[in-house]
């Protein structure tokens, strides 16, 4: 596969923060089928991984990172041991740094929300 200079870019940013070589995941697809979140996804979660292959940055753009609960189911399920919701954490990171938050926590109405949610979004889901 011929990658130009801004696909490994985002290829590069991807492997460093989240400590993979997302070419050790060969397209199985045995993480999407175990994980609890699909139904909610744009993509599924080896559908995240292979955009991070070919340095597709429409992945930033993807709502499946952001829906990752980080249960780990799929990296259990995983043949090759591959640690996804790093992955997913990297992508987040990234959107993160370009400064774009994925909620505006002073338009949420928090009123029925367990403050731990509030931590959590603050914490997962703005820069
Ligand atoms: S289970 Fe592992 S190897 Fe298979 S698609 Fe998912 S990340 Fe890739
Ligand atoms: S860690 Fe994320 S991608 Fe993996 S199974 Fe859980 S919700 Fe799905």
């Amino acid at each position: 596969m011929n990658l130009n200079e801004s696909d490994k870019q985002l290829l590069g940013k991807v492997e460093e923060l989240s400590g993979e070589n997302a070419f050790s995941c060969y397209q199985c697809g045995k993480c999407s089928a175990g994980c609890p979140f699909t139904e909610e996804m744009d993509l599924l979660p080896n559908q995240v991984i292979r955009k991070v292959q070919m340095g597709d940055a429409s992945v930033l753009e993807a709502e499946t990172p952001w829906i990752c609960a980080s249960c780990l189911s799929c990296e259990v399920d995983c043949p090759k041991g591959n640690d996804v919701p790093a992955i997913m954490e990297a992508i987040r990171e990234i959107s993160l740094r370009e400064n774009f938050d994925e909620v505006n926590l002073n338009e949420l109405d928090a009123s029925d929300l367990p403050e731990i949610a509030l931590v959590s979004n603050l914490r997962k889901k703005t820069g």
